[in-house]
């Protein structure tokens, strides 16, 4: 008996990842309605080849998505608002463009405080504390451990060298790349609400550009969700989930 539990243990031990469930993957493309309560009114920035930032996240989210399925990946596409409250995955990544003056960039969860408070529905300056009149946010909140925060790390270093590789003027980039950005440094990256309403192993936020000085690298959705979708994968084979 025992040798045959111990046999058994071992063809389990042995399944390939590739025959293990294929690794979830959330696609959140900012600010795309519905909207999260509690940031209602953070519609997003404009002037984007496409219009709103909404509708440049969800034609990059979408392009990322096909391209995980292709590559044997569970991917799931989230608008603004977290569905289901708390969902679970490998990866998380939340799809955005800057404003005026602001950079490509990539944040990533951060372990301890919680997410961003602001006036009614998203006025103001993100703070951790609640303001009087802060609009109700969903709970429970999720939390992010110092183990989620070194996943979510590796992965923004990857998604940004990625990012990084093809922001470039001969590719339309006309503003500035940061890569990711330090550690709370940037409430709004290190803090955003997405990070606390699931429960994915990694948790990063990417500003692909800035609107409108990256107009013509902001229309190139396919280069971007390609390279995006590259540094994802290697991030997800890295650890050993594909
Ligand atoms: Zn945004």
């Amino acid at each position: 008996m025992r040798r045959l539990l111990t046999t058994i243990a071992t063809a389990l031990l042995a399944v390939p990842a590739a025959m293990a469930a294929p690794p979830v993957v959330l696609v959140q493309a900012g600010h795309l309605s519905p909207g999260e309560p509690g940031y209602l009114a953070q519609t997003g920035a404009s002037g984007n080849p496409f219009g709103d930032e909404s509708e440049f996240a969800r034609r990059v989210r979408d392009d990322i998505i096909r391209r995980l399925k292709a590559a044997g990946v569970d991917a799931r596409a989230l608008a603004a608002r977290v569905d289901p409250l708390g969902v679970g995955g490998a990866t998380f990544l939340s799809v955005h463009h800057d404003s005026p003056g602001g950079a490509a960039m990539v944040g990533h969860a951060v372990a301890g405080g919680n997410e961003n408070y602001y006036h009614g529905q998203g006025f103001g300056t993100g703070r951790a504390m609640p303001y009087p009149d802060s609009a109700r946010h969903r709970t429970p909140a999720t939390t992010v451990s110092p183990l989620v925060q070194r996943t979510s790390a590796a992965t923004a270093h990857r998604v940004a060298s990625a990012l990084g590789a093809i922001f470039t003027p001969a590719n339309g980039a006309g503003g500035r790349f940061r890569g990711v950005v330090p550690t709370n440094s940037n409430r709004r990256m290190n803090h955003f609400y997405g990070y606390y309403r699931t429960t994915a192993q990694s948790r990063v936020l990417i500003e692909v550009g800035a609107a409108p000085d990256d107009n013509a690298f902001l229309r190139r959705t396919a280069l971007i969700g390609r390279a995006l979708t590259g540094a994802i994968v290697a991030d997800l084979r890295a650890r050993r989930l594909l």
